[in-house]
Order: C-alpha cells, then sequence, then structure tokens
C-alpha cells in the first residue's frame, strides 16, 4: 500500500480545501438563458450525467451554484488541470500521525453521499484519469476504488457534471467520445445583449446605461474571435469592469485592464479593443 505523508503534501492538503462540498443557504443570482434549469432537473431525476458546453465566463460554474440550491444538494467542484491524477479524484490513503489513513478523494465523496459533482474544464485532465468516471456516468452508476478493492455503488441523489470549452479543442484535449457520449449535452453561449447587460448590473449594482455600453463593447470584441482574439470578452470580464468603474475608475480605464490587456499580449489587437471601447465610452 502506497501512504503519503499528510503533513508534506501541499497539494493533497490544498485539494481538500478546493474540493469542499458547498451548501448554498442563499440564492446564488443565476439568469436563465433558455431552458437549462428545466433539461438539468430532468436529467438530474434521471440520473443522467450532464456536460455544460459552452465558451469560458458564459455562467457555468454559477449554474451549477445555482442548481445546487435549488436542488437542496452539496456542490462539489473540481478544477481540472493536467496534472490531476485519478487518485486525486477516487482518494488515497496519507500517514496521519504515523497511522495510514484512507481519504476519500472529491469524487468519491460525493459518489458516497450523493452530492453534485462538478468537473470543470474536464478537457484539461488527462485522458488516463477521467476514464475512472466512466462506469459511475452509464448504467452501471459505480465507482471502482482499485487501491481498496471496493466498489462504490453511487448514491441515489449523486449526480456529475463537466464544463467544456469547444473554442479550446484541439487534438491533443479533447474528449473522447467514449467519454462525451455518456453524458446528454447542454450549450451555453453569452446571452442576448438586454439580458447580459441585466446581468452585469445585478451582479455590480452599477447603473443601467454603464451595463448597457459594457455589454455593447462586449459584443464588439467577440466580433474579433478568430482575427486576433481567441476568444472575445467573457460575461466575467465585463462585470469585472463593471465593478472598477462602481468604484469610480474610468470607464476606458476599466475597459483596458479588464478586458483589452487581459484578452491578449499583442498590442496592435490591445489597441483595436480600446478603439472599441473609445467608440463607445
Ligand atoms: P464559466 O463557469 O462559464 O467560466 P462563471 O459561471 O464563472 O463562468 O461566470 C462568470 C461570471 O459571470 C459569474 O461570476 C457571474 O458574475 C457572471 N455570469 C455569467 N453568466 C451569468 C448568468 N447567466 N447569470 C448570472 N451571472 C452570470
Amino acid at each position: 500500500m502506497d501512504a503519503e505523508h499528510a503533513g508534506n503534501s501541499d497539494r493533497v492538503a490544498d485539494g481538500a480545501v478546493k474540493t469542499a462540498a458547498q451548501f448554498f443557504d442563499t440564492e446564488p443570482f443565476y439568469q436563465p438563458i433558455g431552458d437549462e434549469i428545466e433539461i438539468f432537473t430532468h436529467a438530474y431525476e434521471s440520473q443522467l450525467p450532464v456536460l455544460l458546453k459552452g465558451p469560458t465566463g458564459c455562467g457555468k460554474t454559477r449554474f451549477m451554484e445555482h442548481i445546487a440550491w435549488r436542488l437542496k444538494k452539496h456542490l462539489v467542484t473540481v478544477a481540472c488541470h493536467d496534472d490531476l491524477t485519478a487518485s486525486d479524484l477516487v482518494g488515497r490513503y496519507l500517514l496521519i500521525n504515523d497511522e495510514t489513513v484512507w481519504v476519500d478523494g472529491p469524487l468519491t465523496r460525493a459518489t458516497r453521499e450523493g452530492y453534485l459533482c462538478y468537473l470543470d474544464e474536464v478537457v484539461e485532465a488527462r485522458k488516463d484519469t477521467i476514464v475512472v468516471i466512466h462506469p459511475l456516468c452509464d448504467d452501471r452508476r459505480v465507482l471502482p476504488v482499485e487501491k481498496r478493492n471496493e466498489l462504490i455503488k453511487a448514491h441515489d441523489e449523486f449526480n456529475l457534471s463537466a464544463s467544456y470549452n469547444p473554442g479550446y479543442q484541439n487534438v491533443l484535449k479533447d474528449l473522447k467520445p467514449s467519454t462525451r457520449q455518456r453524458f446528454i449535452t447542454i450549450g451555453f453561449d453569452y446571452p442576448k445583449p438586454e439580458i447580459e447587460a441585466t446581468i452585469v448590473e445585478n451582479e455590480t449594482g452599477c447603473d443601467t446605461a454603464t451595463a448597457e455600453h459594457l455589454v455593447k463593447f462586449g459584443v464588439m470584441t467577440r466580433h474579433l474571435k478568430g482575427q486576433g482574439l481567441d476568444e472575445g470578452a467573457s460575461t466575467r470580464l465585463l462585470v469585472n469592469a463593471a465593478q472598477l468603474i462602481k468604484r469610480g475608475v474610468a470607464p476606458l480605464v476599466a475597459c483596458d485592464t479588464c478586458v483589452a490587456q487581459t484578452l491578449t499580449d499583442d498590442e496592435e489587437i490591445i489597441r483595436a479593443v480600446n478603439e472599441l471601447a473609445s467608440s463607445i465610452f
């Protein structure tokens, strides 16, 4: 049995903090874009895993928080990355005070307790890590814990969801069809301008005109996608800019720092994005 020393592993300690189950007593504000709440609820009741597909910063994580609040469920979020191992998800033996103790990973904990488990940016995880979710995502609904020789039957209320940004897709970082086809997929996108302005206003308390101007600017930057920018401004970036403006930062400075500089390092494109801002503010 391989045991890791808890005290010496920042990664484990860090992971434990980041993967704590959250419970929402108050409603996280989420502005629906279509019928995603109904669809997710049906998927949850049918015990189907759900893939949330859409660009960064368009509300996927907030949606999951809102869903967890609606369903009165704990939410366990795992930020996926290259170094994430199957043990990070499933669990490992740790040496605690000279005793070897098994510690469930976030996925195992959610499977046993019947929590919602959300794998954020699932394509960032290596394919050999992600295969551990396969038996959980079909009608078997089991999680094999090899190190303990244990097969955990998922709690009836357990649900697995994952987010995925098709914009970053490349050959190395794509979901295998065998993974993808285990999920139902809800498409997300930036909302219509009127709705996005409501979100920016609601999130920051900025005035309506500022929210509308920022959204107009955001939409313009999205037209630069593929013409120097990988992605235009996300709702998240517009919310950040509105926050600074609300605190008295000049709108053009807020657009430069929160949007132009954040989107690219290319001086020419930064100038072009800032010119779009100048045409509005
Ligand atoms: P993603 O997970 O898609 O990258 P997030 O859910 O973190 O994006 O959204 C980023 C921010 O944008 C949120 O913190 C929130 O302020 C705002 N936001 C985006 N879409 C919505 C929405 N539909 N309702 C409420 N807030 C939203």
